[in-house]
């Protein structure tokens, strides 16, 4: 089974609740930018102090900042059997960067599909729930919005690889449906 995968979907498509499910049973490490990115914003380093605003604001850090901060990530002792990246690469620059470390190479994509007014409610679910600075009303609608403009064509960059599964339904079922599409791939 394809170790190294790329977990694509828009914002609250449930990306890090599976990529945890999928990191664990393969036993491979989850690398999340966005959970690298919030832990830095977090502990208030010159990272987090320099992407705080841009993530408030549903805006997509600069790539050369996540390029680097995925490369150092990679190149741990514990990625070179495998990982799951969820929330990179969100641009085509950022896939082109990824290829160019060809051991890095993603072998796998899955996309999890969930249509727009599941995902809005879901995020302004959510915001009550856990708070999260870019989870109201005005910026989940830019965050679909750049979602759409510059991680979708990643589909196309990825062309054959590309397993497409439906997102709506329980953690369960949807994980099974993940690790089915794997398996099957
Ligand atoms: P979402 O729930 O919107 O998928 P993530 O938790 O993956 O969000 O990321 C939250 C925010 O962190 C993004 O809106 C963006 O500002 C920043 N971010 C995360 N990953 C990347 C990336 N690969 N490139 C640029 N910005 C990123």
């Amino acid at each position: 089974m394809a170790r190294r995968i790329l977990l694509l979907g828009p914002p609250g498509a449930g990306k890090g609740t599976q990529a945890a499910l999928i990191a664990s049973t393969l036993h491979v490490p989850h690398i999340s930018t966005g959970d690298m990115l919030r832990a830095a914003v977090a502990a208030g380093t010159d990272l987090g102090k320099q992407v705080e605003s841009v993530m408030a604001a549903g805006e997509l850090v600069s790539d050369s900042l996540v390029v680097a901060i995925v490369d150092e990530r990679l190149s741990q002792e514990d990625a070179r059997c495998g990982y799951l990246l969820d929330g990179f690469p969100r641009t085509v620059a950022q896939a082109e960067a990824l290829n160019d470390s060809v051991i890095n190479a993603i072998s796998t994509v899955v996309l999890l599909e969930v249509d727009t007014d599941e995902l809005v409610q879901r995020l302004l679910k959510r915001a009550e729930e856990e708070g999260r600075a870019d989870d109201n009303r005005e910026t989940i609608g830019r965050r679909l919005e750049v979602y759409e403009a510059e991680t979708t064509p990643l589909v196309d960059f990825y062309e054959v690889g590309v397993l497409h599964v439906d997102g709506v339904g329980p953690v369960n079922e949807v994980f099974l449906r993940i690790m089915l599409a794997l398996a099957n791939s």
